[in-house]
């Protein structure tokens, strides 16, 4: 029986991932055509932590990112998040702080960790490694790098996001 759910909400510049995560994380599949997420809410998965069940809601933003049309409803409620940039999207990385704060702004403060996400792609990385170290060091968050393609470190995300919620 499964006594504690989370919501988990997953942010950052559109084209960084985050569809592919969730889908990847929840349904463990990959594909590489880009489409914008519609209707669905959110999708779930349930893992075993500490002798505990727990089931994760993960909520995909519907591909407003650009507007700045993400809703209150998104957020509310939500007791961690994946603060997602991409390894080849400068602007993605730069973002980083101020969706933290937008989150922050509606819910406080809650499990974070930051992804840096296509690190298949690293040949055409336009963020050096020690950025991404020092910008997790400056807001003091663990930081992981994906590959959602390849499925690197992505039950690692969700299972570090659980546990640091479980800790509370
Ligand atoms: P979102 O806008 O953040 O939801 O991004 P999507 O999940 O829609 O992904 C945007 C594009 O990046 C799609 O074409 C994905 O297939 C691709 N993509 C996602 N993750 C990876 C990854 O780890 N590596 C590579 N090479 N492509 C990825
Ligand atoms: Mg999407």
């Amino acid at each position: 029986e499964v006594e504690i759910a989370i919501k988990v909400v997953v942010v950052g510049n559109g084209a960084v991932g985050k569809s592919s995560m969730i889908q990847r994380y929840c349904k463990g599949i990959f594909t590489k055509d880009y489409k914008k997420t519609i209707g669905v809410d959110f999708l779930e998965r349930q893992i075993e932590v500490n002798n505990e069940e727990v089931r994760l809601m993960l909520w995909d933003t519907a591909g407003q990112e650009e507007f700045d049309a993400i809703t209150k409803a998104y957020y509310r409620g939500a007791q961690a998040c994946v603060l997602a940039f991409s390894v080849v999207d400068r602007d993605s990385f730069e973002a980083i702080e101020s969706w933290k704060r937008k989150v922050e702004a509606e819910v406080g403060e809650i499990s974070m960790v930051i992804v840096q996400n296509k690190i298949d792609m690293i040949d055409e990385a336009c963020i050096q490694p020690e950025e991404a170290e020092n910008l997790a060091k400056k807001l003091r968050l663990r930081f992981y790098n994906t590959s959602v393609k390849e499925n690197i470190n992505v039950d690692e995300v969700f299972r570090y996001l659980t546990e640091k919620y479980l800790e509370k």
